[in-house]
């Protein structure tokens, strides 16, 4: 290639400042969240009213699951064994995050949901380096349900987080072989229950081997991502990582082994 011919290469900065500048010129920017204006220049579409409003950081995280410990124990992790190694998540899963996690599912949502990517992928950059992590994938979800919602956030935060964590995305890594019933109700026995035999690894030659970031919009008992990361260790993939927008931590941080007394999360 020419030198001076860059048509197929790296802009060159200059050019992409004024490219900035005149997009935001043209097209304001305004909250992903609540329409109002916001400075040019953001790295978050969120006004600063809104980015409040999803601020709900996890109380001493377990670096497993992310559930609130307690003096430094995990009664999740004492008798649960999960497949995946560690979860980084934004935060509880109550409040403005639950709010914004909700619409986000939705597709006119879909630029609020590249908004809430962004503050993950800042919270995944510091870690993603020391888990090696060398490919992201989606939780997928059933066509079916897709079809009614006309997007998978799940696969929108992956999107984004690959792309600046700069790690390759398999959006259909994975894929979702019969609609499950709804969790949201279930207690976490019958959570397991329910996802069990869900998903189908569909790149296992291109994921060999891999250290994968399994991404998701909610986390609650973790039968999910746990299921997803079954399937990915038995096809081969080396350890699987796991990142989530939301936690939901129950009231009182219940006991998922308390039998007697099945307390469920709401997920919305
Ligand atoms: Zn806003
Ligand atoms: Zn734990």
């Amino acid at each position: 290639m020419d030198g001076s011919d860059w048509s197929n290469g790296p802009i060159p900065d200059a050019f992409k400042c004024v490219g900035a500048d005149l997009r935001d010129w043209l097209f304001p920017p305004v909250c992903s969240c609540c329409g109002n204006r916001i400075a040019c220049g953001q790295p978050v579409l969120l006004c600063s009213r809104c980015r409040r409003a999803v601020d709900h950081p996890i109380e001493s995280p377990c670096p497993c699951c992310a559930m609130p410990q307690f003096a430094d124990h995990c009664r999740w992790c004492a008798r649960t064994r999960y497949h995946f190694s560690a979860t980084v998540a934004w935060g509880e899963y109550r409040g403005g995050l639950r709010r914004a996690v909700v619409k986000a599912k939705q597709e006119r949502w879909e630029p609020l949901a590249r908004s809430l990517a962004a503050l993950l992928s800042e919270k995944l950059l510091p870690v993603a380096e020391s888990w090696k992590i060398d490919a992201v994938v989606p939780i997928p979800t059933h066509w079916r349900r897709r079809w009614q919602r006309m997007t998978n956030a799940a696969e929108v935060l992956a999107t984004v987080i690959g792309r600046r964590l700069q790690l390759p995305v398999f959006p259909n890594g994975l894929a979702c072989r019969r609609l499950a019933g709804k969790q949201g109700t279930l207690t976490p026995a019958a959570r397991r229950k329910n996802v069990r035999g869900v998903f189908s690894v569909t790149r296992q030659r291109s994921l060999q081997s891999k250290n994968v970031l399994l991404v998701d919009d909610v986390m609650t008992t973790g039968a999910t991502v746990d299921e997803a990361s079954r399937m990915l260790l038995a096809a081969g993939v080396s350890s699987v990582w796991i990142g989530v927008m939301a936690r939901g931590v129950g009231q009182n941080n219940f006991d998922p082994c308390n039998a007697g007394v099945p307390r469920k999360i709401r997920v919305g």
